[in-house]
């Protein structure tokens, strides 16, 4: 089957390209913007750095300014009523994942009725208003996906939520802006695109268009994630970063995330985990744990990365490829789900509910070895040994 792609219209990507949103605006013939954000962008200035030369140019913002980290129904419908109560015809997402999430799904909302969890997957969101997105974290690609993750306030899910609607118009990919991460956000961030990349390439809907790009990401993260978390400063590593986490979503987007997202969510949900971060937990296990199933892929991954080398058979290259996961993680300070504060006797009674929501979201099923609940529950009491 011909693979089908879906991007951005427009990609402006490199040092200023942030400062170039008033240019983007009249090429996609917009001018009534509603800039959604979170607080800290407003604290520290990138708001106003976005905002400055809108303002000189002429053009009337209104400005959401409480997203909240993983956005909930609740914030989500914060951010509507202020959209619904201005003459708005697009929406700016200036934050991460989740300030982008959340103007995401306010732009698909405001031509809807009802709630978002109308909307999660299978459901496909075809309209929205234009979004304009501006990542200021290099991991969750969101800024080229279709995809917005929204947390359900009343069940606690989160809910996936995918379509066409959801894909930003246009994506300013500035690294500049993500100078000031601190380090655990450059690491659970940088671990939650070589996610993106690793799953795009051994999941079942990989295709050439998605792999030369999932493979680059992939190899550019390995090379660059150490020293972006040792010298916050090093403008050709975090560079290289925001490079990859934006190719580590359009590859996922195109391919689908698998069986290590599909777990990862109902952590985040239940657990208060940040997204990258519950990643990171659960990227050496899951991917010891399906391994053989597409072996050629994986090893190819691991020589990639440079774990091993072309002299290596594929066996060896798995075996590689794993410790060099375990390794990242432990060079990455990456806590384990006990260490990170999580109650031993409440992980393990949620194991049911988490496995049943892994299996929801559908990723799953693009695993080279699909998991039953059983192996998923499984495979969440190994990660909790780990
Ligand atoms: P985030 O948006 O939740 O931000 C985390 C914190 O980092 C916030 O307090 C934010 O203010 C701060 N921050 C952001 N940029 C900063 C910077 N440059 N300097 C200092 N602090 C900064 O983090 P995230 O990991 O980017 O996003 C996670 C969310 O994205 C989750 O809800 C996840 O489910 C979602 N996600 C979405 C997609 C998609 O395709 N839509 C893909 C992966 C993840």
């Amino acid at each position: 089957m011909a693979a089908n792609i879906n991007l951005p219209r427009i990609l402006r990507v490199g040092a200023g390209a942030s400062a170039e949103l008033t240019v983007t605006l009249r090429e996609l013939g917009v001018n009534r913007p509603l800039l959604v954000t979170d607080p800290f962008m407003v604290q520290c200035g990138y708001s106003e750095r976005i905002l400055g030369p809108l303002t000189d140019a002429g053009i009337e913002v209104g400005v959401f300014g409480d997203c909240v980290p993983d956005p909930t129904t609740d914030s989500v419908e914060a951010a509507l009523a202020v959209l619904r109560d201005g003459d708005f015809d697009c929406v700016v997402a200036l934050g991460g994942g989740s300030s982008m999430d959340t103007a995401k799904a306010v732009a698909v909302l405001a031509l809807l009725d009802g709630p978002m969890r109308d909307y999660k997957v299978p459901y496909q969101i075809d309209n929205g208003l234009p979004v304009i997105a501006i990542p200021t974290t290099a991991g969750t690609g969101s800024e080229a996906t279709r995809v917005a993750v929204i947390s359900d306030t009343q069940t606690q899910e989160k809910m996936l939520c995918m379509g066409l609607g959801l894909m930003p118009v246009a994506a300013l990919v500035d690294f500049e802006l993500t100078m000031t991460m601190p380090y655990r956000l450059t690491a659970d961030t940088g671990i939650d695109s070589l996610c993106h990349a690793l799953e795009a390439y051994v999941s079942r809907k990989a295709n050439p268009f998605t792999d030369s790009i999932a493979l680059t990401a992939m190899k550019t993260i390995a090379q660059n994630i150490r020293t972006a978390c040792a010298e916050p400063d090093n403008r050709g590593a975090r560079e290289a970063m925001m490079l990859a986490a934006t190719q580590g979503g359009i590859a996922f987007a195109n391919a689908s995330v698998t069986l290590i997202h599909g777990m990862s969510r109902p952590i985040g949900a239940l657990f208060h985990v940040p997204h990258g971060l519950s990643n990171a937990m659960l990227l050496p296990e899951i991917t010891a744990w399906s391994v053989e199933h597409a072996a050629p892929r994986y090893a190819h991954c691991a020589r990639v990365m440079g774990l091993a080398d072309s002299t290596d058979d594929d066996a060896r290259a798995l075996e590689k490829l794993v410790n060099g996961l375990r390794q990242l993680n432990h060079d990455l300070s990456v806590p384990s789900p006990g260490a990170f504060g999580i109650e031993e006797a409440v992980w393990f009674d949620s194991l049911d509910v988490m496995a049943e929501q892994a299996l929801a979201s559908g990723s799953p099923a693009n695993n080279p070895r699909i998991p039953q609940a059983a192996d998923i529950v499984e495979l969440y009491r190994r990660v909790w040994a780990a």
